[in-house]
């Protein structure tokens, strides 16, 4: 057992080696300080080890699922595909292995010490590790993440699992019942279904991705209800038991679902327990209503020298948010160079099939603000689906909408539906930035044959908010 020891002081220490941690550990040793990182677990954190990496490395697998059905009608016969999930989990861990180590490289070559163990703090400027070293620093930043919440007790539901625990599965469960949706349970949900699995969603409202646009939550629920999900809308989980041979989730309704898996995807909460925060809390720190730890626009605490980004400070809970806002800090304090993040106009994907790409206000959120609204919407047939199969099918269609206003013509959100709309959000996301106007949009030329050529090509609003 090592023995206890006080490490000497560090410029900064930073607790949590995820996307923001890492960040802004090796941002900060850049700009020449002495930075030491504690992390728990592995290095990498949610979006590397149980997140948005391996979850995007199986929605490319479960993808091929109807690329093989689509194959046919462009006039290839292929045999009956067969799906190994062994493979693919092998493969994808030895993936997210690599990757951690292209952090742990990253941190080492920065001269960043790095500690194995959960941190706690003993006073404002020393931590203590699970193994009883002790480590103290001018300033600390806490990047512990979240972890998924488990939503109001229902009995049973210790025989569920979360998205930590998919990522944990050994073998394809053959019929799944998933909880929530939001991001996570909409994602895994379609993969599973892709991958083979019968798969139930109980959603309690009537809908899915609840802060999405209109048209996007009414096109992408089409689309995947046409993929084979079954949603049971206005619905709550009451219990969930076990058979001989499987597991019985009751519904609210009185029916009764049969299972191999039930995954909740409820939300998450910042993860904040075992730092012994309550020793900080008279010195200034906040911890908000959402259990957040409270930071102003430098992701600085009530408490001087200690500060907070990422997940844990519930802002948006995105990795490239996390990424910046740790990278921000660490310009701010150790590179002379203040600057805050500015959490509006973020792109963002859901990695369903097909996928949603949005940037920018919903309808219900530029109305609020720009009562002189245009919306654009086009819901098409991209030309793959002329062969493909899926032209009779809501999973063929694409919808792409722009929010425009009329008083300055300013492109005020981006929400798209269909293959690649994750990408086209990441170069809508530039255009906004750029304050792109629709006459901009309507001066670039067409690249054709595309379905994103269509964001240059609607000439007619299909609402018009505003005129007498
Ligand atoms: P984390 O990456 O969670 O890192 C926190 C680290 O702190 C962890 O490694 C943890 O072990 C460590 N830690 C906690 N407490 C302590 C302690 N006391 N001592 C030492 N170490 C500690 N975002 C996207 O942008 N795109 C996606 O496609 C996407 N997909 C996702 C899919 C899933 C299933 C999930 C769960 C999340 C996904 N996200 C995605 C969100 C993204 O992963 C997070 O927003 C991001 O990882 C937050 O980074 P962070 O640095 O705040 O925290
Ligand atoms: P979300 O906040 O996106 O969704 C939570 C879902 O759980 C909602 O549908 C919510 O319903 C439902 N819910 C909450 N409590 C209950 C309850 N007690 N009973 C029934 N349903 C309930 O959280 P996720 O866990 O899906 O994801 C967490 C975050 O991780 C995301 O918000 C996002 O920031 C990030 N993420 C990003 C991804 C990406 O970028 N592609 C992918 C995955 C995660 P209601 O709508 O009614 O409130």
């Amino acid at each position: 057992m090592t023995s206890p020891v006080t490490a000497p002081g560090f410029d900064l220490l930073v607790i949590g080696g995820g996307s923001g941690g890492v960040r802004a550990a090796r941002i900060a040793a850049g700009h020449g300080a002495r930075v030491a990182l504690v992390e728990q677990h592995r290095l990498g954190g949610t979006c590397v080890i149980r997140g948005c990496v391996p979850k995007k490395l199986m929605v490319y697998a479960a993808r091929f699922a109807q690329e093989f059905e689509e194959a046919q009608g462009f006039g290839w016969t292929l045999g009956e595909p067969q799906f190994d999930w062994t493979t693919l989990k092998r493969r994808r861990d030895a993936e997210v292995a690599r990757l951690e180590e292209v952090y742990r490289q990253g941190l080492v070559s920065a001269g960043v010490d790095i500690f194995q163990g959960q941190a706690r703090f003993l006073d404002r400027q020393t931590v203590e590790l699970s193994d009883g070293r002790k480590l103290t620093a001018a300033h600390v930043l806490i990047a512990t993440g979240a972890h998924p919440t488990g939503g109001e007790d229902t009995p049973g539901q210790e025989l569920a699992i979360n998205s930590d625990g998919f990522f944990e599965l050994e073998s394809l469960p053959g019929r799944v019942v998933v909880q929530g949706a939001g991001y996570i349970a909409v994602e895994l949900a379609c993969l599973l279904k892709l991958l083979g699995a019968e798969v139930d969603v109980v959603v309690r409202g009537e809908g899915i991705l609840r802060n999405f646009d209109v048209d996007v939550r009414q096109h992408l629920g089409k689309a995947l209800a046409d993929l084979g999900l079954n949603f049971h809308y206005g619905r709550r989980i009451i219990a969930i038991g076990k058979t001989f041979s499987a597991l019985r989730v009751a519904l609210d309704d009185g029916r009764r679902l049969e299972a191999d898996c039930v995954l909740r995807a409820l939300g998450r909460a910042p993860h904040t327990h075992g730092l012994a925060l309550e020793r900080l809390l008279p010195l200034g720190l906040e911890i908000n209503t959402q259990g957040a730890i409270a930071v102003d626009a430098y992701s600085q605490t009530g408490v001087p020298g200690i500060y907070a980004v990422g997940d844990v400070t519930n802002r948006v809970n995105l990795t490239p948010m996390a990424i910046r806002e740790g990278h921000a800090f660490a310009d701010s304090v150790f590179g002379g160079k203040p600057r805050s993040v500015d959490h509006h106009l973020v792109p963002t994907a859901v990695f369903t099939t097909p996928e949603v790409g949005v940037v920018g206000l919903t309808e219900a959120q530029a109305l609020a603000q720009y009562p002189n609204l245009d919306v654009y919407r086009s819901v098409f047939r991209p030309l793959k689906s002329a062969l493909s199969g899926q032209a009779g099918k809501n999973t063929g269609k694409m919808m792409l909408k722009l929010l425009v206003d009329r008083d300055t013509d300013r492109v005020l959100g981006f929400h798209g539906v269909g293959p690649d709309t994750g990408e086209m959000a990441q170069l809508m996301g530039v255009a906004l930035q750029l304050r792109a106007t629709k006459s901009a949009l309507d001066a670039t030329l067409a690249v054709h044959p595309t379905a994103a050529e269509e964001l240059v090509t609607m000439r007619t609003p299909a609402v018009r908010y505003g005129l007498a």
